[in-house]
């Protein structure tokens, strides 16, 4: 009996004829990173638990909530990566790469796992883009790796996204801020829900970042930790916002965030998209010069964000941004008989070998519905092949756009012969291309 199995609520299928919108944004991603410096680190997609027990931290809803965790049959327990910073600090760590010299950049494109109530813009299955810059104290790197996001945002075409940023400061001021929290929250805890009870004793900072309505009604006035940085950290923020000045990148001060993850300190964001509903924020990041420290490695300050690939997508297709075209066939060779059909397989072969994108007939249809079938999955050229191309050794060739026809030898020179074509098609159908051509002209000319 047949069964009838149904993808796991909160994960995506991306079918064949969408995936040129993940393929743009991944070579985007791919492309910028690489020209800021970063280069890509590829991690298992489970590590041990303890690993994000202890870096993304044990009073975060990606710890008490989210994760998905499988045991093997020793007693060690495995979680399936709900991001990519915890496993990319422990590989750094493990494989020497921060002996290395420093500063050191890595960037990543990866699926995420988290047990989260599916909606729009929230999977259980996700990717993340996410980059890390490690060994850079000053507010110049801070800057440097909003500057790639706002870079990947650019080139995509994506606009209406405001930059937030905060500072939560070090471990000494964050000390006296969190006092300040608790004698702020305390007379509320009854209205708390029950996990921001418990957050109020472990770790009040995330009270702020909890998502019941209630509790971000009542954490409306809390104090803000900006009132409470100590010089460095104050001196550190300013050199963030003036370095985003003279990038020209526009933010806005927003003292309430202060991210998911337990591990950050000093410079916090986020990117949110207005118009994508309420799972706005496409990209958040950080600053966590604490995280190398206590997974075992030298003492180095690094940051770093991760951006939501899904929430990217939505955004891009909500303001109409453009996608690279997907390749379409070059050449389909349509045949008639036995002989023609045989012509027509090395006939591809050969173009093939030469790079050309070539199809022919695997069904055995005649020839009008091979026509059809070309003209469907737009091949830019159609040659036909019968018994009487074959005994005078050249053959019509169709431009499938303007249905103007040439012709070709289906011998020595057929290369040559559509090479010149192609070319010439190039040239009129494909402004990149034929600026390519013209740039290049004119270099030689000179
Ligand atoms: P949120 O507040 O929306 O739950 P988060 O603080 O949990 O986000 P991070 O851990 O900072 O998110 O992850 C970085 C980015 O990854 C987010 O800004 C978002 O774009 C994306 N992201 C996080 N969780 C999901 C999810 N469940 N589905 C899709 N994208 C997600
Ligand atoms: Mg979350």
């Amino acid at each position: 009996m047949a069964v009838n199995i149904k993808r796991p609520n909160g994960t995506q299928d991306v079918v064949p004829s969408e995936v040129y919108k993940w393929h743009t944004v991944e070579a985007v991603v791919r492309e910028t990173a690489e020209q800021f410096g970063f280069k890509e680190i590829r991690i298992p997609t489970f590590e041990e638990t303890g690993l994000f027990v202890r870096s993304v931290g044990d009073t975060t809803d990606v710890v008490q909530k989210e994760m998905y965790t499988v045991s093997s049959s020793g007693d060690k327990t495995y979680t399936l990566r709900p991001e990519g910073t915890a496993g990319t600090i422990r590989a750094v760590i493990e494989n020497g790469v921060l002996n290395d010299g420093l500063p050191q950049k890595v960037f990543y494109t990866l699926s995420c796992f988290r047990h989260e109530k599916a909606q729009k813009g929230r999977l259980r299955e996700f990717h993340q883009f996410g980059c890390e810059l490690l060994g850079a104290p000053s507010p110049a790197a801070d800057a440097d790796v909003i500057a790639l996001a706002h870079s990947v945002f650019d080139r995509l075409g994506i606009g209406n996204l405001t930059l937030n940023i905060n500072s939560i400061g070090c471990p000494e001021c964050r000390a006296r801020y969190r006092e300040a929290l608790k004698a702020y929250f305390e007379p509320h805890r009854a209205e708390l829900c029950s996990t921001c009870q418990e957050r109020l004793d472990k770790n009040p900072l995330r009270l702020l970042d909890c998502k019941s309505e209630e509790d971000q009604a009542i954490a409306k006035d809390a104090p803000v930790i900006l009132d409470y940085l100590c010089e460095d950290c104050s001196a550190h923020f300013e050199g963030l916002k003036k370095n985003l000045t003279t990038m020209g990148i526009d933010y806005v001060i927003n003292p309430r965030i202060v991210r998911g993850l337990d591990y950050y300190t000093r410079t916090v964001f986020e990117f949110i998209s207005n118009d994508i509903g309420s799972q706005g924020t496409v990209c958040g990041g950080g600053r966590y010069d604490g995280l190398i420290e206590s997974l075992g490695g030298k003492p180095t300050p690094a940051l770093g964000f991760g951006m939501g690939l899904e929430r990217l997508l939505l955004t891009m297709e909500s303001q109409g941004c453009d996608f690279i075209e997907q390749k379409t066939c070059d050449v389909y060779l349509a045949s008639m008989g036995e002989a023609a059909a045989q012509k027509a397989v090395e006939i591809a072969s050969r173009m093939r070998e030469e790079g050309f994108f070539v199809e022919y007939d695997l069904v055995g249809r005649g020839l009008k519905a091979q026509m059809k079938y070309a003209d469907k999955i737009d091949a830019k050229y159609v040659i036909v092949l019968g018994d009487s191309e074959l005994e005078s050794g050249s053959a019509k060739l169709k431009n499938m756009t303007t249905g103007e026809q040439t012709d070709i030898s289906l011998e020595k020179d057929l290369l040559d012969d559509f090479g010149a074509q192609y070319y010439q098609h190039m040239l009129t159908t494909d402004d990149d291309f034929r600026k390519f051509v013209e740039a290049f002209s004119e270099n030689n000319e000179e």
